[in-house]
């Protein structure tokens, strides 16, 4: 049996990587994990926990137009972005410094630098300039956000990466992209007093989302404020003393402060020594990996983002607790994609689990839709014109709930709810058999008595 010098090398220390770590550690292995970043990776640092702090701060604009309603009297206000970001960073810091006293007391050795693969069994520590032996190396290097190759002037351009570091708030900002993180930051930098306009290709945002979530927030989005322009793409940027003019497929031109291009990400698996040690990646730079999380080499696994599955923190971190029950504890065990819940930050918010009308249709399912459009109660109290959307789509031969997607305040809450109902398998009936909670949104869901299209009608109505 060869020796090596860790029973199990991480590369990356995000959140993948840093769960696949504790637990193996926590469990005997010798584990060491190295993070050229800061550790807590992605999610922690520039995704979901800055940018979750930035839709708080930016949501106060609606809460002070909202308090008058109500009787309040909100004098003068104004955001200073230098204290926000000051507060963030100190924030992140100390969250980041949890997970290095988390990987510490676990027991795993964590190294500073960028790691690459020689062989199955070699990793390079690059600041180091050394090579340590791993009987088992898992990847966990997440993804980075890509701007369009070849578009001129897209170098004046930032990714999400730097828009939580602005030096200063623009005036006008233009995002770039469908998907929910330009759908997310369009509603920060609006909230935050920033003219804000969204620039799609597509004929709607979020695309794999429900059709009717789609439609709604696109009109919740420009009830807001913000500009929508759908179907149309950049042909060039162009940097001016006034700022960047985008120059449009539709022969426009708009000229704003910053333009943010949320159109994609990548896996992190340039020169990461993955040819050298055998291991296959597919044609977006994935690595490929089955059911278990292992790569095309038997000792080499990989969970989270940089494996292009679903792209989301909690799906990292399960698919790296499943990795250490199957290559530590003799269990094996494979994290099931099927009903992942998911949220959008979007202003309002989105919370969707299972299949989308469109899919279930496609699927061949004979569908019930059940669908409320409503005022929430906060909002009908001063006369406000937001709507709150709630869907369900049921399979009707088994009355089973195949998807629930939600527009509107605290859909991310509820939607973790209905999540256990969905993965459970529950029927209609059941949910119905549910008392409702009262006075509350989330109780239309347990409330809707009749579809709003039926098996056997083609249309709604
Ligand atoms: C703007 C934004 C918002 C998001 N919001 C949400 C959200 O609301 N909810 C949600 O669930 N998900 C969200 N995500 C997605 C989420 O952040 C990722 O799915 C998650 O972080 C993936 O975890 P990971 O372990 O695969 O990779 P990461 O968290 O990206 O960690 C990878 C780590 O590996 C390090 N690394 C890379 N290469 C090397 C190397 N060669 N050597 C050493 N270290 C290396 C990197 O520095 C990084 O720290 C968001 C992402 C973004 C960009």
């Amino acid at each position: 049996m060869p020796t090596y010098d860790y029973d199990l090398f991480v590369i990356g220390a995000g959140s993948g990587g840093v769960r696949a770590a504790r637990l193996a550690a926590m469990g005997g292995a010798r584990v060491a994990v190295a993070e050229e970043y800061r550790v807590g990776g992605t999610c922690v640092v520039r995704g979901c926990i800055p940018k979750k702090f930035m839709v708080y701060a930016s949501e106060f604009s609606q809460s002070f137009k909202t308090a008058r309603g109500y009787g309040w009297t909100v004098g003068e206000t104004s955001f200073d972005w230098q204290r926000f970001l000051t507060a963030k960073d100190i924030e992140i810091a100390r969250l980041s410094g949890i997970y290095v006293s988390n990987l510490e007391n676990a027991g795993a050795e964590l190294i500073h630098g960028r790691a690459e693969l020689v062989d199955a069994h070699t990793v390079r520590l690059i600041a180091q300039d050394r090579a340590v032996t791993a009987d088992k190396v898992l990847i966990a290097t997440g993804g980075w956000p890509t701007l369009p190759p070849g578009l001129p002037g897209v170098e004046h351009a930032i990714t999400s990466n730097e828009a939580f570091h602005l030096p200063e708030l623009p005036k006008r900002i233009l995002v770039v992209g469908g998907g929910y993180i330009a759908v997310e930051f369009a509603g920060i930098f609006n909230g935050l007093g920033v003219e804000t306009t969204l620039l799609y290709r597509g004929p709607n945002i979020l695309r794999g989302f429900d059709n009717d979530v789609r439609a709604h927030l696109a009109g919740e989005l420009e009830r807001r404020g913000i500009t929508v322009i759908l179907g149309c793409h950049h042909d060039r940027l162009e940097k001016t003393d006034a700022g960047i003019v985008s120059h449009l497929s539709s022969g426009h031109t708009v000229e704003n402060d910053v333009v943010m291009f949320a159109t994609g990400r990548a896996p992190n698996t340039k020169g990461l020594g993955l040819e050298a040690a055998g291991v296959a990646v597919d044609e977006a730079g994935a690595v490929v990996v089955d059911q278990f999380s292992r790569s095309t080499v038997p000792n080499i696994w990989a969970v989270g983002d940089v494996t292009n599955r679903i792209n989301l923190t909690p799906v990292a971190i399960r698919e790296a607790a499943a990795f250490v029950e199957t290559a530590f504890n003799d269990n094996p065990q494979a994290f099931d994609h099927q009903q992942v819940a998911s949220a959008v930050f979007s202003q309002p918010p989105i919370g969707a689990v299972g299949l989308t009308e469109a899919d279930a249709r496609h699927a061949g399912h004979r569908l019930d839709i059940y669908r409320s459009v409503f005022r929430p109660m906060k909002v009908t109290f001063y006369g406000g014109e937001e709507r709150t959307l709630m869907k369900l789509v049921v399979d009707h031969p088994s009355g089973r709930v195949l998807g629930c997607h939600v527009v509107g305040p605290d859909a991310p809450e509820i939607i973790q709810m209905a999540a256990i109902a969905i993965k459970m398998g529950v029927s209609k009936a059941q949910w119905d058999a549910t008392c409702a909670v009262h006075p509350t949104a989330a109780e239309e869901l347990v409330t809707m008595r009749s579809p709003y299209v039926a098996a056997g009608m083609s249309q709604g109505g």
